[in-house]
């Protein structure tokens, strides 16, 4: 069988000769500006060695990647009644969907589409100021990957927070609810910066190890929270693309609009793609393409 590195220089060949690279996120004017033509896929192994291909250092906009780490954190502060305020089942819908919100009373249906997401960051906020959440948050990121290059990109956050419209009006929304604590300016500050956490699919896949069993990492989460988390990128991490991406790929991820997935091979990997072009439900369309073929070539499953 090729070798875990034969296998990633192949698939970072195959974006070069496809034409259909899918379309930038163009909500956010910054990322609407990223060459769609680049490609880099990262392993991180739970004894330690790093591979990767393409264009892997090169930093990208982590996006929605980031409340993986953010529901951690907000865990780790709230503990088990977070779940008083966000779901465990997929949507089924876009991302930034308002709809499922007005239905089911501001309980937003996970912690991983917009409006489950601004629940963990403002639980994540509770007692301490933008500044010290994200400090946290970028220490966590920072000792989870072993690597302290690990920045906010201002104009992304920026740029995002200008044109935040949707995610406003879904902040506003759970506060109506009283499923918020802080104000939307405050939250909706935070998330922004979040998401535009700038990290390489190396710098990515090493932080993912957090999510596996590895001897070698510092013990920032709990077997059964791991357990959980993984769950539900499993079954919510690609929004109402969750279940196709289970079915082509076989292990839990979670992707973002900067064109990222982090992908979790339990026990054995952490890996994160990142292709800029998105498919219709918003997810990397060769990262999609690429987890799929590394899936079928290494016979990594969740499923033995
Ligand atoms: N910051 C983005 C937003 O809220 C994240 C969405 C995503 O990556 N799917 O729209």
């Amino acid at each position: 069988m090729a070798s875990v590195q034969e296998i990633l220089d192949d698939i970072a060949r195959s974006p070069k000769a496809t034409s259909d690279v899918g379309k930038v996120a163009d909500y956010i004017p910054e990322l609407a500006k990223v060459d769609p033509r680049q490609f880099a896929i990262s392993v991180a192994t739970a004894d330690g060695k790093l591979f990767c291909a393409g264009d892997c250092d090169t930093p990208f906009s982590i996006q929605s990647v980031s409340k993986v780490f953010v529901l951690a954190l907000a865990l780790g502060k709230a503990g088990d009644s977070l779940w008083k305020r966000v779901g465990r089942e997929p949507s089924g819908l876009s991302f930034d969907s308002i709809l499922l919100l007005e239905r089911e009373h501001g309980v937003p249906r996970n912690p991983f589409i917009n409006a489950g997401a601004l629940v963990t960051t403002d639980s994540f906020l509770d007692g301490s100021t933008p500044r010290e959440a994200l400090g946290a948050l970028l220490r966590f990121v920072r000792a989870a990957s072993d690597r302290e290059d690990i920045h906010i990109d201002e104009n992304v956050a920026q740029s995002e927070l200008d044109t935040a419209h949707r995610n406003f009006a879904l902040a506003h929304y759970l506060k109506s609810h009283g499923n918020l604590v802080n104000t939307p300016e405050k939250v909706l500050g935070t998330y922004c910066h979040q998401c535009a956490i700038e990290m390489t699919t190396s710098q990515l896949a090493l932080a993912g190890r957090i999510l596996i069993d590895a001897p070698d990492m510092p013990n920032l989460l709990s077997r059964q929270r791991k357990r959980r988390i993984n769950t539900l990128m499993m079954t919510c991490g690609h929004y109402d693309g969750s279940g196709d991406f289970a079915f082509q790929v076989g292990l839990p991820g979670k992707s973002g609009v900067g064109g990222g997935i982090l992908v979790i091979a339990p026990g054995r990997a952490s890996i994160a793609v990142w292709s800029p072009g998105l498919n219709d439900y918003g997810n990397s369309k060769l990262g999609t393409e690429a987890m799929a073929q590394f899936a079928n070539k290494t016979g990594w499953s969740a499923f033995g």
